[in-house]
Order: structure tokens, then C-alpha cells, then sequence
């Protein structure tokens, strides 16, 4: 395959690696070989030439001074940061010696890879790497720190990771944007509704904090966190209540409608208004308006399902557009994900038969700090790429404690010295998604797209799919998996006959037009991937699975005596712990910010601007006030997970639980309660 990477001048395509739903095609500007300017790809059909500010901003990262350029051993305190540069043969045969005895001494599981979306790039995300720990007989990790809880509620719902078309919500009458910040976290699904809005389409918002996005709705509505899925069956009381349901669609599509309909008696909207804080009318007039309105385009986001009920009020958010039989209507349904339209051949790519062992322990990456303490057999090594636990990961302080543990050998593969990387023995350093081959499967928008290297590596940095076969080669692994080329990676991970929605797509035509669509079809009619083939509304899968197979509130587990429920929501300028430590993207945000409620502040005579002090059982963290009516009396919302490499005094994840979700496994960062004092 071409690469753009010697070539010194001229505008090159290449594509946002970054974990954000839009998944841009990007036009990249070389100058005497520096990229001086990315910008959006006009001929994108569905980001048509619009990103937003981080990547814009990208280049002051990729040639950022603080770039890790070769390998280093640890030669201070873990977590000191002192290190001292070291050749690629001594950073692979540190590693590979201390794991072969390992392997040895304790077993292969003692060996724990540790590793997300950094980069989604199929290859660097789940390729090469899995490829290794499966061969090694690592202990596995089960990556459910993002929308585990939500993705598995919708599921046993809708039968899988499938939903409206976004190109298709330009049709949208009504859209409800529940849970996202969409202006920061999917501004192209904004841009859509804003075009569909000069046609008439109304956008309503549903979210904890009044952000960006929910300034700009046509209405907003707060409601206290963990509450959505009360809300959405307040609304299927009154869908009910008021015969505004499609019995039609209910009959030929859904299992348990009966059922729901018994069920839901209970959620009366005076009762939902206590829990949830939305005001009796506007559940009535919300209910209404969405009973009434078609298309309606529900866009189900992150938010509420990283709370401890956040799978089953995914699923209650999911059950709507069936009650209403918008999946039916171009520009109706919903869309929690459309990642299954483009799963390319996992086998393939992951090679799962290299594991022997199929018992091999999975340890939940959401529960990493009790791992690195109480585990049995203890974790001994671990592996860190594509993440940085030590502040994105919940129950941070747990995490940094077994980070310091003396008996564990800690590798880090990252761009920069990260907080995880300051507890490293070895540092690896790692090339960019620009530096790369790899293609792109966007679960928003289901266009899949190649990335072709468009500078050369920085220094002696290296792409995880290098990495993981020079350790392959140094452990002795001959097995062809190892030394397969990324192009053979990639032809091979995209021909995959069990998925439909991939047929006719090969690496070839790829190349040739470089933006390739899923042969996406609409959900229904057609059989689902649920056990009837249905939407289930009743869930026989859920009641075996010991779960309340109807859709159901459970309010949030009693996490201690403290006032406030903290919600750490994403920044506009920042990708999770991404560009916290760039300071041109650290300028554009500006500062860590607690919004509180006026009442809330004045009980504490606080002042907006007053730096305050966030703290509960398991930690603390520094930031300053945002007074105002954001949010509900009771809550306190912060944007970012700033880094601490400049001795900010924020470290947020440090007071978040690590509680799992009721489905899925999921992260519950939003129901950690908090008590704010003036400093
Ligand atoms: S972060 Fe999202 S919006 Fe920004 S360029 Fe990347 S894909 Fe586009």
C-alpha cells in the first residue's frame, strides 16, 4: 500500500483515529515534510469537511516536544518519572526475559494486557496485540470501561449494534438527544439535526448539565442523574395511557407488549417527577410531543449508562421508537450504535484459537485497581497501550497503590510520559495513527475507511502491530500470525462472510475509493438478532440471565452519605485523557470547573470563580466553581480528565467507584456521591 509518510509536500487523505463516534476523513497539508494544517475532507459524505477543534489542533500534538522518541528504563521511584534511555534489543529482551520467567515461576495469567480506544484504528486497537496475549496465555481483559452497560441493555432490546442511519435523520421531525453532548461528542449528528431543524425539526436535550448542547435545544431538560430510565417509562405510561402506540408495529415486531403495558402502570408521571425531577407537565407534554411527532429520532448517548442502572435504562430509552413504531419511518428509531453494521472477522484478526487455555481468567478493566492488590494469583506484569489508567480508569487511587507495587513490572506503549507511564519499568514509545496502517470502522456513521502513513515515525517510535511482533520474535512464537504484513491484517479482517452488511467490500476496492458504506439496511422489517427475532420488550434472555426481563427502575446504589452525585462529564477540547497534557488544547479549555447549583453554593458561601475542594471516601480533587442553574440542586458536573503532569491538582477518576453496572460490566463513573467545600 502507498504511503504519504516520505513525501514531502501535497494534501493527503487520511482519517480521525480518535474514539468520537464521526470518525472524520481528513485532508492532511505537508510542508517541506511537517504536516503544518489538517482540516476536514470535503468529499466525506458524511463529515464533509467539518472536524472539530482537538483535531484541527492536531499537528501541535504529533510534533508536540514532549513526545516520547525511544525507549527508556525506569531509573527512579515508580511514579517519580526518572528514566533513562535504552535501545529497542534491550527494552524487547527486558521484557520478554522477565515474562518467559514469569511464565515460568507463576503462569501465564500473572501477565495482564491493559489496553482501549486510544487509537481505533481495527489494527492498533485489536489486532496484533490480541494476536500475542492470546498465544502467551495472558490473563484477558474484558474492555468494558466505554458503552458496555448501554450496548448490552440495547441488545437484549433490539438484538444488536444497529440503528438509524444518520445520514437518513436529514428526514428527522423530532430529535431527543438524551444524554450527549452531542456539539462536543458527535457534532456531526448536530449538524444534521441543525439542517433537519431548518426544515421544522424540533431538538429536545435531556441531560444532567445544560452544556453546550443543551443550550442550543429548542427545549431542555434537566432531570437528576440515574434517572433516565424512570423518565422513559413515565413516557411509555403515557404512550399507553393516551393510545398514542402503533398497535400495529407492536403486534408484528415487539415480544411483550401486554406485558410492558401491565408493567408500566406503575411509573405514573407524578411518581417519575419525584425521581427524576422533570416536572409532572413536561413528561406529559415530552410524551405527547414524541407520540405525536414522526420521524422521531431518539440519539441514546453515553451519559446515563455509566451509572449502576445504566444498562437497563439504555434498554428503556430503546424500547421507545418501538411503542411508537418509528422504526418504520426513515429518519425514526434510534441510534445507541451502529458499530455491528461494519464487524469485520474478529477470528481473523484477533486469532482466538491461540489461546489454549479457554479458561483463562478475564479480569474486568473496570475493577484494574482491586486486580493490581487483592487479585489471586496476583498480577505480576502488566502491559499498558491505547490508555492511561492511572487517571482515566475509576478508583484511580487504587490504581496508582498497585502501579507502586515493587513486584510488578509495568510497561507502558504511549506517545507521551503519561501518568500511567511515570510507573513504568520500560517505556516503549509510540507512533501516532498518522505514522500507521490501519482501516477505520465508524459505529456512527458506517463508513470504513483506510489509513495510509502520512509522516514518517517520530523518532524511534512504533506502531503496536511492530511492537507486538518484535516481542512475538523474542518469545519464540513462529506461528505465521506473527509476521502476517498489515495489508494481509487488513484484507483479511475485512472479508467476513458472517456479516451481510460487508458484502462486496474488499481491501482492494477500498484502496480504490478510499470511503466505502455498509450495505446498511433498515432495521425492520427483517429479523433481528434477538432470540425471537423480534424487539423484545419482554426479554426471556434477560430472566435467564437473572435480570428483570421488562424494562425497569432501579435507583443507584447507596454510595455513602454525601450531598452531591458527581457527575465527570467528556471536555470539549480533550478526548478522555487525550490532549490534556497538549497545552494548546489545555489553553482551549482553560481550567477544571465544578458546576454546582446556586442554592447548593450559597448554603456553602461559595462564589462562582471560588476554588473549591471535591472529595468523598475514596479521594479529592481541587478545581474552581461554576455558580449558577447548569445543574439540579444536589448535583456537581466537571468536564475533563485533566492531567496531573503539571501538578493540576485535579484527578478526578480519583473519586469515582468502581462499582459494575447492573448490565454488561460497565463503569458506573457518574453514581460516585461527593461532598464540596470551599478551600
Ligand atoms: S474527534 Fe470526532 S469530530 Fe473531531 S475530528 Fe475526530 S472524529 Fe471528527
Amino acid at each position: 500500500m502507498n504511503s504519504y509518510a516520505n513525501q514531502k509536500n501535497g494534501i493527503f487523505l487520511s482519517v480521525c483515529s480518535l474514539d468520537c463516534p464521526d470518525q472524520c476523513g481528513l485532508l492532511v497539508h505537508k510542508k517541506d515534510g511537517k504536516i503544518i494544517k489538517v482540516e476536514g475532507d470535503p468529499n466525506h459524505p458524511i463529515t464533509q469537511g467539518s472536524i472539530c477543534n482537538k483535531v484541527r489542533n492536531v499537528a501541535e500534538r504529533l510534533y508536540d516536544e514532549k513526545r516520547l522518541q525511544y525507549p527508556m528504563k525506569r531509573i527512579g521511584k515508580k511514579g517519580e518519572g526518572k528514566f533513562k534511555r535504552i535501545s529497542w534489543e534491550e527494552a524487547i529482551e527486558t521484557i520478554t526475559s522477565q515474562w518467559k520467567q514469569l511464565i515460568q515461576t507463576d503462569g501465564p495469567e500473572t501477565i495482564l494486557p491493559y489496553s482501549f480506544y486510544g487509537n481505533m484504528g481495527n489494527l492498533s486497537a485489536e489486532g496484533m496485540d490480541r494476536r500475542f496475549f492470546n498465544r502467551l496465555g495472558a490473563s484477558r481483559l474484558d474492555r468494558t470501561i466505554c458503552q458496555s452497560a448501554g450496548v448490552t441493555g440495547y441488545r437484549y432490546t433490539i438484538g444488536g449494534n444497529f440503528g438509524t442511519d444518520p445520514a437518513d435523520t436529514l428526514h428527522t421531525k423530532l430529535f431527543i438527544f438524551w444524554g450527549i453532548n452531542a456539539v462536543s461528542t458527535n457534532m456531526h449528528q448536530w449538524t444534521i439535526a441543525q439542517k433537519a431543524r431548518k426544515n421544522g425539526a424540533k431538538i429536545v436535550v435531556i441531560d444532567v448539565h445544560k452544556n453546550q448542547t443543551g443550550r442550543m435545544a429548542d427545549w431542555f431538560i434537566p432531570i437528576f442523574p440515574g434517572t433516565d430510565g424512570a423518565l422513559a417509562l413515565g413516557i411509555m405510561h403515557i404512550l399507553f395511557a393516551e393510545n398514542l402506540v402503533d398497535m400495529d408495529f407492536l403486534q408484528k415486531y415487539t415480544v411483550g407488549f401486554e406485558e410492558l403495558r401491565s408493567h408500566v402502570i406503575q411509573y405514573d408521571p407524578t411518581t417519575i417527577s419525584k425521581i427524576t425531577g422533570v416536572a409532572e407537565d413536561d413528561i406529559y407534554k415530552l410524551a405527547r410531543l414524541y407520540g405525536k411527532t414522526s420521524p422521531a429520532f431518539i440519539r441514546i448517548g453515553n451519559g446515563f449508562q455509566h451509572h449502576d442502572n445504566g444498562g437497563m435504562s439504555t434498554r428503556a430509552i430503546a424500547c421507545l421508537p418501538a411503542l411508537t413504531g418509528q422504526w418504520l419511518v426513515k429518519g425514526g428509531g434510534a441510534n445507541k450504535s451502529n458499530g455491528g453494521y461494519l464487524a469485520c472477522n474478529s477470528r481473523k484478526l484477533q486469532r482466538p484459537d491461540l489461546l489454549k487455555n479457554k479458561k483463562t481468567r478475564v479480569i474486568n478493566m473496570n475493577l484494574l485497581g482491586q486486580a493490581l492488590l487483592d487479585i489471586d494469583p496476583p498480577v505480576k506484569s502488566l502491559y499498558v497501550y491505547n490508555s492511561n489508567p492511572a487517571i482515566v480508569a475509576p478508583a484511580g487511587n487504587k490504581i496508582r497503590k498497585g502501579l507502586e507495587r515493587d513486584n510488578l513490572f509495568t510497561v507502558v506503549h504511549d506517545l507521551f510520559l503519561t501518568e500511567t507511564a511515570k510507573y513504568a519499568d520500560i517505556i516503549l514509545p509510540a507512533t501516532s495513527s498518522y505514522e500507521n496502517t490501519d482501516f477505520y470502522t465508524s459505529y456512527w456513521h458506517n463508513y470504513i475507511q483506510i489509513q495510509q502513513p502520512v509522516m514518517e515515525a517520530y523518532g524511534e517510535s512504533k506502531s503496536n502491530t511492530d511492537v507486538f511482533r518484535l516481542l512475538a520474535k523474542a518469545m519464540g512464537y513462529e506461528v505465521p500470525a506473527f509476521t502476517e504484513t498489515d495489508e494481509d491484517m487488513i484484507a483479511s479482517a475485512i472479508d467476513n462472510p458472517a456479516n451481510p452488511y460487508l458484502e462486496g467490500i474488499t481491501y482492494e476496492l477500498l484502496k480504490k475509493k478510499k470511503y466505502l458504506k455498509a450495505n446498511v439496511k433498515p432495521l425492520l422489517p427483517g429479523k433481528l438478532s434477538t432470540l425471537s427475532g423480534k424487539i423484545e420488550l419482554y426479554s426471556s434472555t434477560m430472566l435467564k440471565a437473572g435480570l428483570s426481563p421488562l424494562p425497569t427502575f432501579v435507583p443507584l446504589v447507596d454510595d455513602g452519605d454525601f450531598p452531591f452525585l458527581f457527575i465527570p462529564a467528556p471536555a470539549h477540547n480533550f478526548l478522555n485523557s487525550t490532549f490534556s497534557n497538549n497545552d494548546k488544547h489545555k489553553n482551549l479549555e482553560k481550567e477544571p470547573i465544578l458546576h454546582m447549583n446556586i442554592k447548593d453554593a450559597l448554603l456553602r458561601n461559595i462564589k462562582d470563580g471560588d476554588i473549591v475542594r471535591v472529595w468523598n471516601h475514596r479521594g479529592k480533587c481541587e478545581m474552581k466553581a461554576a455558580v449558577g442553574e447548569n445543574v439540579l440542586p444536589g448535583v456537581a458536573v466537571t468536564q475533563g480528565l485533566w492531567s496531573d503532569n503539571q501538578g493540576a491538582k485535579q484527578y478526578v477518576n480519583s473519586l469515582t467507584p468502581d462499582r459494575l453496572s447492573d448490565i454488561g460490566g460497565g463503569a458506573t463513573f457518574f453514581s460516585g456521591r461527593v461532598d464540596v467545600e470551599k478551600v
